[in-house]
């Protein structure tokens, strides 16, 4: 988690600027980020070599501050989270399985968000929910 100040305290595009990890090469760019926890996940192309990244973006949800917080990866976080809620779902649905030829019932909720935690300097804690699309 890296973070950055807004250009604009009543605006939620940030001018997003990082260093190409294959060329070195300096993207800027406005972005969106929405007050935590929403997010925004952008697939990012180097404007030199074109190798692709990925960033999350929010913004502190604290009224009072004026800072972002972002995350930068070449894999996809929402991806992970979904490919992660699909393994969990497949072995509890295989536990379910065991249990009902043992004549016991299960039923579990499947969470629909899955939460990032952040801390901004300000002092101000909070979560990023990464929305889990529908597994059934
Ligand atoms: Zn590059
Ligand atoms: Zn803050």
């Amino acid at each position: 988690m890296l973070v950055r100040k807004k250009m604009d305290e009543n605006y939620i595009m940030v001018d997003f600027s990082y260093y190409c990890y294959r060329c070195g090469h300096l993207n800027e760019l406005p972005l969106d980020a929405p007050d935590a926890p929403a997010y925004n996940h952008v697939d990012l192309t180097c404007g030199k070599c074109g190798d692709g990244t990925r960033v999350l973006l929010a913004s502190c949800p604290n009224p009072d501050c004026k800072q972002y917080v972002y995350w930068i990866n070449d894999i996809s976080i929402p991806e992970i989270v979904t490919g992660f809620a699909k393994y969990m779902v497949h072995n509890m649905q295989t536990m379910i399985d065991k249990a009902a030829l043992q004549g016991a019932e299960i039923s579990i909720d499947t969470p629909h968000n899955y939460p990032i935690n952040a801390s901004c300097p300000c002092g101000t804690d909070f979560s990023v929910d990464i929305t889990i699309p529908d597994l059934d």
